[in-house]
């Protein structure tokens, strides 16, 4: 086989899904935040690739992973705008990009340590006041989403 051929074997996924448009200094957060690290399935994982849209960019396929909505909530939080598409039988099946979702029920912690959610066994609730920082709704705290920690 040649190369060519080869390289596109790998390209290519059956079934999956592809995260693009990844701002290079999220990458490996996103990889982190998914366990690829551990993952068994086929992991194509690239850097730096260029994009006319965003200079240089990230982008992961992942084999036989699908995304549920809480998992693309805990995507979008990390990286507003990234593009999500899901790959069945070689064919585009799904594309989306993925926007912050108003309220984050259980994706986020608390910034603040005597904050209810921190301390009982419950599911934490924030909303979005603009583009860049989240609002507990039990104590009122404030917290730029570039500062998060995930739950
Ligand atoms: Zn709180």
């Amino acid at each position: 086989m040649d190369q060519n051929k080869e390289q596109l074997m790998v390209a290519a996924l059956e079934n999956g899904s592809v995260i693009d448009h990844i701002p290079t200094d999220k990458l490996f957060t996103i990889v982190q935040l998914l366990g690829l690290d551990t993952f068994k399935n086929e992991v194509i994982i690239a850097n730096n690739l260029n994009s006319k849209v965003m200079g240089k960019k990230g982008l992961i396929k992942i084999s036989n992973k699908f995304f549920n909505e809480a998992e693309i909530s805990q995507l979008a939080v990390v990286c507003p705008h990234i593009r999500l598409t899901v790959i069945k039988n070689y064919k585009v099946a799904e594309k989306r990009e993925i926007n912050l979702p108003e309220r984050l029920i259980d994706i986020v912690k608390c910034a603040n340590p005597v904050c209810i959610t921190n301390n009982e066994p419950m599911k934490t609730f924030f909303t979005i006041t603009d583009v860049l920082t989240l609002k507990c709704r039990y104590c009122g705290k404030e917290q730029a989403l570039d500062n998060i920690k995930l739950k």
